[in-house]
């Protein structure tokens, strides 16, 4: 016991604070009382690993303002994977530009393993201890999210508008034990230390096989099912089309002539083609660019394509209900007859899977339609908050 105790003392927990020193004189007294109040923080709560915390100097930021957290992650992703950092965290005080919902303080990535925290609405805060507090309080609920963490109203994960606080708060005894069997995980040797292998294809297998679950876990609850909601666009297109095959002859023409198995081999098709479409048509393969041989950059491009895989799988499924339900709703003997199959019964159900796979087809030219930036950030964001 003592033994695995003594090993598990070593792990160590490298976290970057990157800032650009341009910004302003207070950014890097920030930062330095961060990282050394982070530090005492962390080491008597979690002092099964060691803690090291670095501050990097950068002075090509970018420089627009207000600041986009994307564009941050993204600069701060491609400056963690370079370091050999485990996590990093961006740190401004200027204001940060809010996508999804107002006023953010910041946004955290558990994809990227990066967030992007502004001291901005905390140094309104009254009193010099309550930014201290308040700056802290924040900074653990990001760190909550990067380490797996969910929001819950009883700790410092409770989503808050202001985090003025008087008071420290804290994970609660739960959120403990997950945050150091997350870290136990993480802390183990990166793939590019053990591997020694120059091989793309060997590469990427080898972190399917180490981190399959992981990764697994992370594409499914990674609100790959919510990914459309956000995206107007797209699910607009989508709508309008299985609007217009409703209401075309030649579409269910088309859906009497195939046959069940080739519709099957047809949507797998559809759905990867369509996922391809959206990856590249919005430029998500120059996300973690920085090194191709980085477990962490192979993780970030598997987690990408296996959500946006997920996300259009279960659109499709949406599509289907949705198909079954209205053609349900249709005079069957109307639909049979542009289907040219008279007197026979309707196969309702191979119907709906071709409807919801034109569907698919369509959302995928939607798809391309939307903003570059917003797509992205669907995917790459956990939470503006
Ligand atoms: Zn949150």
């Amino acid at each position: 016991m003592d033994d695995e105790k003594g090993l598990k003392s070593n792990l160590l927990v490298n976290t970057g604070i990157l800032i650009d020193p341009l910004e302003n004189s207070q950014i890097k007294v920030w930062a330095l009382f961060l990282k050394d109040a982070l530090k005492k923080e962390l080491s008597s709560q979690f002092p099964q690993f060691a803690w090291r915390f670095g501050i990097i100097e950068r002075h090509d930021f970018p420089k627009a303002l207000p600041k986009d957290p994307l564009t941050l992650l993204e600069f701060g992703s491609d400056i963690k994977i370079e370091n050999n950092y485990d996590f990093l965290l961006v740190l401004t005080s200027l204001p940060l530009k809010a996508r999804f919902s107002q006023g953010i303080s910041a946004v955290p990535s558990s994809m990227l393993e990066t967030a992007v925290i502004s001291l901005s609405k905390i140094l309104e805060c009254k009193k010099e201890e309550i930014k201290k507090t308040g700056a802290i309080n924040l900074i653990k609920h990001i760190l909550g999210h990067l380490w797996g963490l969910d929001h819950d109203d009883s700790s410092v994960m409770k989503p808050r508008k202001s985090w003025c606080h008087e008071r420290p708060l804290d994970w609660n005894h739960e959120e403990k034990r997950h945050i150091a069997n997350f870290l136990n995980s993480v802390a183990d040797p990166r793939v590019e230390e053990t591997a020694g292998t120059k091989n793309t294809f060997l590469f990427y297998l080898r972190v399917l096989i180490n981190e399959g679950p992981s990764l697994l876990r992370d594409i499914i609850f990674f609100r790959s099912w919510r990914m459309f909601l956000n995206l107007g666009r797209f699910t607009a297109a989508t709508a309008v089309s299985i609007i217009f095959l409703f209401l075309s002859a030649e579409a269910w023409e088309m859906g009497a002539a195939i046959q069940s198995k080739w519709l099957d081999i047809i949507l797998f098709l559809v759905i990867i083609a369509s996922t391809l479409s959206l990856y590249f048509g919005q430029n998500l393969q120059g996300i973690g660019k920085s090194d191709k041989m980085k477990e962490q950059a192979v993780r970030s491009r598997i987690i990408l394509f296996g959500t946006l895989f997920i996300g259009m799988a279960s659109f499709w499924l949406n599509l289907l209900l949705i198909s079954f339900v209205i053609i349900n709703l249709l005079p069957q003997k109307v639909i049979a007859g542009w289907a040219g199959i008279e007197g026979n019964t309707l196969p309702v159900f191979h119907f709906s899977k071709l409807m919801a796979t034109f569907g698919i087809l369509a959302s995928s030219v939607g798809g391309n339609l939307e903003e570059e930036q917003d797509i992205k950030a669907v995917l790459i964001y956990t939470e503006e908050t």
